[in-house]
């Protein structure tokens, strides 16, 4: 399998959302589309990332899935009311990414350590290869330190949106985000600004030593 990070120089890099409690207001195991809202912020940032021109992709953990909360199938209105909601705000949904799984689920299709949850890559990875963007040209922008982590080992820029989710700083080098901000419209200003002007994350990103091709 090729790997995404080696075209660093031919494809385009893209912004990688988490979306509870970052795009959206956090209603635990939520799929019903009339219960989503965008989270503070996040009109402006769609409108803002929009305008970028490049893959805005949306990567969640659902473990609902696999406590058995609601079926996988429950998650494909969940994906079209996010792509309305995108259209809204003159932005482009171009992937939704999602982790069914959790080590003690209930569902036993579903229950098992994976490369897919966040703090592991493989959402990321599987949106890369699918999407054919850039991770090494790509931003992560989620609101706990997992989504940090996991843009960390996938090789992309980091935003922590910290708006009082994340409550344990278990914090390592992958876990430190390149940057810090209060809200989702401050983070898309930033990876606005940044893909705008060089299209690649820090130099000293700690991720890179990692992700050499
Ligand atoms: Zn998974």
């Amino acid at each position: 399998m090729s790997d995404p990070v080696q075209n660093t120089r031919t494809l385009p890099g893209a912004v990688l959302l988490d979306k509870d409690g970052t795009l959206l207001d956090d209603v635990p195991y939520n799929v019903d589309p009339d219960r989503m809202r965008l989270a503070r912020g996040a009109a402006a940032a769609l409108r803002e990332l929009g305008g970028l021109g490049v893959p805005l992709v949306v990567v969640t953990n659902q473990p609902g899935v696999a406590h058995g909360y609601h079926a996988e199938a429950d998650l494909l209105p969940v994906r079209e009311r996010l792509g309305a909601i995108f259209a809204e705000h003159g932005a482009t949904l171009a992937g939704f990414y999602y982790c069914p799984h959790h080590p003690q689920g209930k569902v036993p299709a579903y229950t098992r350590a994976c490369l897919c949850r966040k703090p592991m890559p493989g959402l990321l990875l599987q949106a890369a290869r699918a999407l054919h963007f850039a991770l090494g040209r790509s931003w992560m922008i989620g609101d706990i330190l997992n989504d940090v982590e996991a843009g960390h080992r996938a090789g992309c820029g980091t935003v922590l949106v910290d708006c009082g989710n994340e409550t344990e700083w278990e914090l390592s080098p992958t876990r430190q985000a390149h940057y810090v901000v209060p809200t989702l419209d401050a983070a898309a200003r930033i990876v606005a600004a940044r893909m705008r002007t060089c299209g690649t994350v820090p130099a000293a990103a700690p991720a890179m030593q990692t992700v050499a091709p």
